[in-house]
């Protein structure tokens, strides 16, 4: 898929491998490149964002668990970001929540679901953190399928993702193939995950429409307390990258994300490594991990891995639900009201 582009930043998603790099440099400046880069949020044909193949070294180092799967961060064209306008995009707050068609695998042996009532209840959290967006979600459906050949999703990056136009996200089970209109319908996948505990596809990945489209879930996300990974993949899915995110991985040094000015596009959020390996911090005094920034790191972002962060303390950034509201105006106007 070279227009799989798209679906990195979900896969990316979520994924959790991504190793990090601190910073090096004051913190980003990134006001001038701002200003020389044209906001890619434009309406037009879907052209996708992956490279045209994998770069060297983009697998078999810090995302996968062996030589045949890579990072799909680094499958990401960097031209094919940009900044969001600063002023929202016309029609926000948004008139009507945007729909969402739960797909629960069950278990060959019966078990696995998720009751409607959790569901809602982590709907509520998720609507409480985007209201800031002028946009929420509201179950359109609750489908609860006994397809247990379909119940399992084994996440596999392989350069196949790139140069495949239907690679198989999910290796041999497809929970994909019962999507509900993956153009107007936010399809919600609950399955067990064999790989990240969520991903999710940036809307630059597939085209609009494909059936891969949406976020994937392991259903002991449900089980557990609420750690916003909800919130996290959805961020993934309206167009936000981590906040760790860099494009210079393969550059040389230590912390090459603390010299990335435009990291994950998003003015307000300076770069910073990722926590997944930074297990012993402390919560009320968030450290700085790039050399050069006056500000500490962002750990309870949605979009950081953190282990401070909850679906009560989680928060966007303004710059990212600008963001957000751009690539939902821009790259998904088909779950807009009206559409
Ligand atoms: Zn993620």
């Amino acid at each position: 898929m070279t227009r799989i582009s798209r679906l990195l930043s979900a896969l990316l998603l979520s994924t959790s491998l991504i190793a990090c790099a601190p910073r090096t440099e004051p913190a980003r400046d990134a006001t001038s490149e701002i200003s020389a880069v044209s906001p890619i949020m434009t309406p037009g044909p879907w052209t996708g964002c992956f490279l045209p193949e994998p770069p060297p070294g983009s697998c078999g180092e810090a995302w996968g668990r062996s030589d045949s799967l890579c990072d799909p961060d680094r499958f990401l064209n960097h031209a094919a970001f940009a900044f969001a306008p600063d002023a929202p995009p016309p029609g926000f707050p948004l008139s009507a929540p945007l729909p969402v068609q739960w797909q629960i695998f069950i278990r060959e042996d019966g078990t696995g679901d998720v009751s409607d009532e959790v569901l809602e209840e982590r709907l509520a959290q998720v609507n409480r953190l985007f209201a800031p967006a002028g946009f929420t979600l509201a179950t359109a459906g609750v489908n609860r399928h006994e397809r247990p050949e379909l119940a399992t999703c084994r996440v596999k990056v392989t350069p196949g993702l790139v140069t495949d136009p239907n690679y198989p996200v999910c290796g041999d089970g497809a929970p994909y193939q019962l999507s509900h209109d993956p153009e107007r319908n936010i399809n919600a996948y609950i399955v067990d995950l064999v790989g990240p505990t969520a991903f999710a596809l940036d809307p630059c990945i597939f085209p609009p429409g494909d059936e891969r489209d949406g976020i994937y879930i392991n259903r002991s996300v449900f089980e557990g307390s609420d750690k916003a990974v909800l919130a996290h993949e959805l961020g993934h899915y309206f167009g936000l990258l981590h906040t760790f995110h860099t494009w210079r991985w393969n550059e040389p040094g230590e912390n090459p994300v603390c010299e990335d000015a435009d990291n994950d596009f998003v003015e307000d959020t300076l770069p910073q490594r990722s926590y997944l390996e930074l297990r012993d911090v402390d919560c009320d005094n968030p450290p700085t991990t790039c050399p050069g920034s006056d500000q500490p790191d962002l750990l309870t972002n949605i979009m950081q891995y953190s282990a401070c962060l909850t679906a009560e303390n989680g928060t966007f950034t303004p710059g990212q639900l600008r963001r957000m509201q751009w690539k939902l105006a821009t790259e998904r106007p088909g779950l807009l009201p009206g559409s």
